[in-house]
């Protein structure tokens, strides 16, 4: 599953369409690199590396580590097949890139998949269900292992793929078979996980809480079953469960700001017991439980060293400690706008209060002219109030709130290689839309647009 807000869905979007081949293909050679010395191209496909099968290009970067002598057999892009013998020096890089890891799709039938939450229309890539260790290492992406495979159990320990994410939504077997929509047999990866942590993998685990289901008791059972296993479980994110317009399933309930303070109550307690006999909070919870409750987020010591910080818990505290961070080396360079910036802000509904505090000290302190603006999410509805999920259209629905010279969007709301949204826009549409040139930008690029 990828994180619960499906942030990674641009990420593998090239990847639904390849039909799987052997080997990894080679998407680019940076010229005058060993790779352009072995005269390989973009299109070709290494097979083997000294005998050895490569799926994907994990694979390729394990086996040719710390190997200096290489055969590497190649499929060219015309069908021929080569043989290159290389000797290369300790740690020379290849210059190679390669074609992105076709994720492998989860076999679940989760009761709050965020699939079941999109409009009927929406992109297929909005609809992979991905469930995939390599993406799990690579990008933070969650697993349930509930269909992991002894091939894939064995990669993970022999390419050391460490850190794994892994969603347990609740210890009780009847409760995770539930929502997962699997038998308790499949719903139990006690053994598995067991197997990981004694091979010294380090698993970060995650609940996706849906009230009346996991929630109070099972919770805290979840939590305390977890925590047994510190240090090598490292940390447990707890984030709500998310419901777009679309989701009509009777069986899930909408997260309240009275659940959440209910929440809040229950796991600070626990944290605290956590906290006396571990050395650490273990337990954290998502941004969105806070905001949503109309409570304080923690200081930075509540989160350690941010273990999940890409799950959305902790974004908040690390991004205002960053802004403070950035007020105060501005204050210290005498720093003004030169141009008396002033321009619109928008970002998503949730965070969008407690941008705009900043942004008015800000504007207080430097003399800019800046205004925050919140998005409503017109595209999926509902509880949907994070900036990743925005779209073009909900900047053109706000488009008469545009002020100022410019437009600052959050760049989470961009594929990460390409300037397009989640519905297909581009930035320069939408600033031609709007008027106003949009810069996707994150806080360091914000203070370098204003000078
Ligand atoms: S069915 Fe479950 S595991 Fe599969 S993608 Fe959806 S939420 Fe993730």
């Amino acid at each position: 599953m990828a994180q619960y807000v499906c942030m990674y869905e641009f990420a593998v979007t090239p990847a639904v369409t390849n039909i799987r081949r052997r080997g990894v293909e080679i998407y680019d050679v940076a010229p005058d690199s060993l790779g352009a010395e072995m005269e390989l191209e973009s299109g070709d496909r290494i097979i083997k590396v000294n005998g050895r099968v490569v799926r994907d290009y994990l694979d390729f970067r394990f086996q040719t580590a710390g190997e200096t002598d290489l055969v590497l057999e190649v499929r060219k892009k015309s069908g021929e097949d080569w043989e290159v013998e290389l000797e290369r020096a300790e740690g020379e890089d290849f210059g190679l890139s390669f074609e992105q890891i076709v994720p492998r799709q989860c076999a679940n039938e989760c009761i709050f998949c965020f699939c079941n939450g999109n409009p009927a229309d929406a992109r297929p890539s909005l609809f992979i269900k991905d469930e995939d260790i390599r993406l799990s290492f690579l990008y933070g992406n969650y697993t349930t292992m509930t269909s992991i495979t002894e091939d894939e159990m064995r990669r993970i320990v022999e390419q050391r793929l460490s850190p794994q994410y892994v969603s347990v939504h609740a210890t009780d077997l009847d409760v995770r078979a539930y929502m997962l929509g699997v038998d308790k047999q499949r719903a139990d990866i006690s053994t598995k996980l067991a197997r990981l942590l004694d091979a010294g993998i380090e698993v970060h685990a995650q609940v996706v809480l849906c009230p009346g289901i996991n929630d109070k008791e099972i919770l805290k059972k979840t939590i305390f079953d977890l925590a047994a296993e510190y240090p090598r479980i490292t940390s447990v994110a707890i984030v709500p469960l998310g419901l777009t317009r679309y989701n009509t399933d009777a069986r899930l309930t909408r997260v309240t700001p009275e659940f959440c303070r209910n929440v809040i109550d229950q796991v600070t307690e626990i944290q605290k017991e956590l906290h006396a006999k571990l050395g650490t909070n273990f337990a954290l919870l998502g941004d969105e439980i806070y905001l949503r409750a109309g409570r304080r987020i923690p200081a930075r010591s509540h989160y350690g060293d941010y273990p999940q910080i890409e799950d959305g818990v902790g974004m908040v505290r690390s991004f205002e400690n960053e802004f403070t961070k950035l007020m105060r080396r501005l204050e210290r360079e005498s720093w003004t706008s030169s141009k008396q910036a002033s321009g619109t802000i928008f970002t998503g509904t949730l965070f969008a209060p407690v941008l705009k505090k900043m942004i008015d000290k800000f504007n207080a302190r430097f003399g800019t002219r800046l205004i925050v603006e919140s998005l409503e999410n017109s595209y999926f509805g509902g509880d949907v109030s994070v900036a990743g999920l925005l779209t073009g259209q909900d900047l053109l629905n706000a488009r008469e709130r545009v002020a100022g010279e410019f437009v600052c969007i959050p760049k989470q709301m961009l594929k990460s290689d390409d300037s397009i949204m989640l519905d297909g826009m581009n930035v320069n549409e939408v600033s031609r839309a709007l008027g106003q040139p949009v810069h996707a930008i994150n806080l360091q690029e914000l203070a370098a647009l204003l000078r």
